[in-house]
């Protein structure tokens, strides 16, 4: 690379795809993740962060000297506060209580205010959700980024990751596999997917006690709150940008299922991935072995297909929970009770 950026915010995007050569040998399948820890903020949420800002900057919503105010479960935080500090804002966070002390704290190093508010139901108006957007609209010096209806969310992943996925796989992807948190992820690059190809398939991932496959299978969105340890993902209602997916398949996949795939990959690949991550890993995994023929694209049958997911962000923000055996064990999930090849043949 030979670039010479301006500022932190420049640098985000353009991520490389590695092969999970561990996983892949195990299904016979190629899988790859998009390597979004890259990103300065360190995870994929950098992307939508910037998108929001500078859409907002040139529609004129969000004007100097005005403050940013949103409502995250941690990495749209710490994505937007290099962005806001990229671009000259104050940042403000609302997040609520129970994430991992390192998100909270990677947020305060970057100088943004943060307010812990109860993790409560969305109907409740003390969830972050509302606690931002009543901010913004009590005082003008707020322009609220709101992740989770902004489309310039959904708009990153469909200009940009969504082709560059394309490119990087020499557009004979069979597989994409995401999980939802604002769905801005999975609704921008499969829409941009099935634009270049219909044939390519894609699958939600949803963690215990969220809602998505409910919703696809049944036209209902129902959605019990704290079903998973995982963070910043889960679909509790349907947002607009999840409202841009394009889905084929929807998986529900346990958390105990997440701990198997996570720590064999972090034995054999070099990979600590963040629970969202090692949700998405797991779901390719089981992709691979239960629609193995899915990417039937007549053009490379009898080639290997094609999986690619995403590794949203690392482990570092995930230590004290999915690589905690104490932690995992107050949720009932013993490490060394399930190995991978169990795995294989429950899937
Ligand atoms: N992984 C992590 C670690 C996240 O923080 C989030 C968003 N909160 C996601 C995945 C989901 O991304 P999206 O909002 O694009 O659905």
């Amino acid at each position: 690379m030979n670039k010479t950026a301006n500022n932190l915010a420049e640098l985000i995007g353009d991520t490389p795809l590695v092969k999970v050569a561990s996983l892949s040998q195990l299904t016979g399948c190629d899988i790859y993740v998009k390597c979004e820890f890259l990103n300065p903020g360190g995870s994929v949420k950098d992307r939508a962060a910037l998108q929001m800002v500078t859409d907002a900057i040139a529609s004129g919503e969000l004007k100097p000297g005005m403050s940013i105010v949103e409502g995250t479960a941690g990495n749209t935080g710490i994505g937007l506060a290099i962005v806001a500090k990229s671009l000259g804002y104050d940042l403000e966070v609302v997040m609520p209580k129970g994430q991992t002390k390192e998100k909270e704290q990677m947020i305060e190093l970057h100088g943004a205010k943060l307010h812990l508010v109860d993790a409560v139901p969305f109907s409740n108006p003390a969830h972050f959700y509302h606690t931002a957007r009543t901010m913004a609209e009590n005082n003008p010096k707020y322009w609220w980024a709101n992740q989770f209806e902004n489309l310039s969310n959904a708009k990153a992943h469909f200009e940009q990751t969504g082709p560059e996925i394309y490119q990087q796989t020499d557009k004979e992807i069979d597989v994409f596999v995401s999980v939802a948190g604002t769905g801005g992820t999975l609704g921008g690059i499969s829409d941009y997917l099935k634009s270049q190809n219909p044939e390519i398939k894609t699958v939600a991932v949803d963690p215990d006690g969220s809602g998505i496959l409910n919703y696809l299978a049944q036209g209902k969105h129902i959605a019990t709150e704290g079903g998973s340890f995982t963070e910043g993902i889960g679909i509790m209602r349907l947002v607009e940008n999840f409202k841009q997916a394009k889905i084929d398949y929807a998986v529900n996949l346990p958390d105990k299922d997440i701990v198997t795939v996570a720590n064999y990959v972090r034995k054999h690949d070099a990979l600590v991935l963040g629970s969202s991550s090692a949700l998405n890993v797991t779901a390719a995994f089981f992709s691979a072995l239960k629609f193995g023929p899915l990417g039937s694209n007549e053009k490379h049958s009898g080639q290997k297909h094609t999986i690619v997911t995403i590794a949203c962000d690392l482990g570092e923000r995930s230590i004290s929970k999915l690589y905690n055996d104490e932690f995992l064990a107050t949720k009932n999930i013993n490490v060394a009770e399930q190995n991978i090849e169990q795995l294989k043949q429950k899937y």
